[in-house]
């Protein structure tokens, strides 16, 4: 048979529209959806036919038989595959907390509470209950930082690197803008000091060197352009040995001198004391405003433990005048962002219940041995799991639970190994590597990491729900077959 013949006997368009069949999957889908997926459909079976070996065994009649057969189905799988979310939902298990990868900070359950009944239905965003008139987005929020944080005024983004372009423009665009040579931080994601001051139309002046600067190398470098004296957190790396760090005190000191705002871009906006569980102290957002800081800077979605955000802090007149500016506009946050903020903060009132009731900061602190408790739970469960089914006693994968270190990702604290445990599969008929692939293709993925011939899945990052989607994946051990399941 020629191959111009088999195209002939594929059904038209028209015709497979017509059929019982597929007018289900309209009810279901809608006209255009299955339309569409008839048109791939069929392209897909011509491209099929196209490509067909005539040396293969198979009879070209049979061929076009199993294709032509196949056609109803495929059109079904498309539509199903499209009715699938594209954002899914992934089981981490890499011990990462702030993986940015996988989203970062994972919101709590009262949080999306607050924030669904707001972005659900009508709120007073943008509405003063008091006059019944148009009145200003946010101050709700905004109050609840300033308690929170000790500042005189609060205001947020979208993020923190909007934040920076922000304070950058409204208060620096035409001028000079002192900064360490010690701190003109990357941050992953193509964000850069030095560009950002540029983007905000201001010129970066660079003063001191790698290792040290001096608040007299600050003073040095301030002339009639200089608009602000600029900090920036080195959150993701770190300066050790012979240094010496201008500290915000004596910045302060030299505002007093010159009038001039010291800017601080703080980077992960911690509001818990983090050394009091053991973790390295990281500079909180309540410290630098009582340091003297007039502006900082800070994201809601690392250590903070909340939405996507930028949040400004500081002194009111500074401020204001961010928000007269046009970018505060271009740059707002949503009515779902701003119902996430305010119920994060007001768990930072008790913070010995924030470090409970934010994911966040429960995973960064939990003790390792209640990690150690559950990763032997989860092997045991593995284990059984797997021998159940396997053929005379053979074993798909040795199981066995070994200490790890858990990160805080997002580029904070880049410093800090914590202290874990992982559940590591060696499995014996397949790559550890395939494994991992397997595991992300399932239909909720489990996301671990690969060291020696190991996969790790650790703990820490990980509720009880996650542990009984990881159990779920290697139910029956079929995931460790040689042939794919
Ligand atoms: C992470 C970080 C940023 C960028 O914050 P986003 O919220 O991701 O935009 C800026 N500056 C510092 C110091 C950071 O650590």
């Amino acid at each position: 048979m020629e191959k111009n013949d088999i195209y002939r006997l594929l059904p038209r368009v028209d015709s497979l529209m017509k059929e019982k069949e597929t007018e289900e999957l309209i009810k279901e889908y809608g006209y255009d959806c299955v339309i569409d997926a008839v048109r791939s459909a069929l392209n897909e079976a011509r491209g099929e036919i196209g490509c067909c070996a005539t040396d293969s065994e198979e009879k070209p009649e049979e061929t076009v038989g199993r294709i032509l057969a196949g056609i109803r189905e495929k059109i079904r799988d498309i539509l199903c595959g499209e009715k699938r979310m594209n954002l899914t939902r992934v089981v981490n298990v890499t011990g990462i907390i702030l993986h940015t990868g996988l989203g970062r900070a994972p919101l709590g359950q009262e949080v999306l509470r607050n924030a669904g009944e707001i972005a659900g239905g009508y709120s007073d965003l943008e509405f003063d209950l008091e006059t019944g008139k148009r009145g200003e987005r946010c101050l709700n929020f905004e109050e609840i930082v300033c308690r929170v944080t000790g500042a005189e005024a609060a205001m947020a983004v979208n993020n923190n690197a909007a934040a920076m372009l922000l304070i950058l423009s409204a208060l620096a665009s035409g001028g000079e803008v002192v900064v360490s040579r010690g701190e003109l931080v990357e941050i992953g994601g193509g964000f850069r000091i030095p560009e950002i001051l540029e983007l905000g139309g201001a010129m970066l002046r660079e003063v001191g060197t790698t290792n040290r600067t001096r608040p007299e190398d600050y003073r040095r470098a301030v002339c009639q352009e200089t608009k602000a004296f600029l900090k920036v957190h080195t959150s993701n790396y770190r300066i050790i040995g012979y240094t010496r760090e201008t500290t915000l005190e004596e910045l302060a000191e030299l505002k007093k001198e010159t009038g001039l705002p010291v800017i601080q871009d703080l980077g992960s906006g911690v509001l818990v004391d983090l050394g009091k569980y053991g973790l390295v102290h990281e500079p909180m957002v309540q410290e630098s405003v009582r340091r003297g800081a007039d502006v900082v800077s800070f994201s809601g979605d690392k250590l903070l433990g909340g939405p996507q955000a930028g949040i400004i802090v500081g002194k009111k007149k500074y401020i204001e005048k961010m928000k007269r500016h046009p970018l505060a506009r271009a740059l707002r946050i949503d009515k779902f962002t701003a119902a996430a903020l305010e119920a994060v903060f007001r768990q930072y009132l008790d913070p010995e219940k924030a470090v409970e009731t934010i994911p966040v900061l429960r995973m960064l602190t939990r003790p390792a041995e209640e990690i150690h408790v559950d990763a032997e739970k989860l092997a045991e469960r593995l284990r059984a799991s797997i021998r159940a089914e396997a053929p005379d006693g053979a074993e798909g994968a040795l199981i066995t639970v070994e200490k790890c270190a858990s990160r805080a990702g997002g580029g904070s604290l880049p410093e800090q190994d914590i202290p874990s445990y992982a559940v590591t599969v060696a499995p014996v008929d397949i790559p550890a590597g395939e494994l991992a692939e397997r595991l992300r293709k399932l239909e909720v993925p489990v996301i671990g990491y690969l060291s020696g011939e190991k996969l790790f899945l650790d703990m820490r990052t990980v509720d009880e729900k996650g542990a009984e989607q990881v159990a779920e994946a290697f139910r029956g051990g079929e995931i460790l077959r040689k042939e794919a399941p």
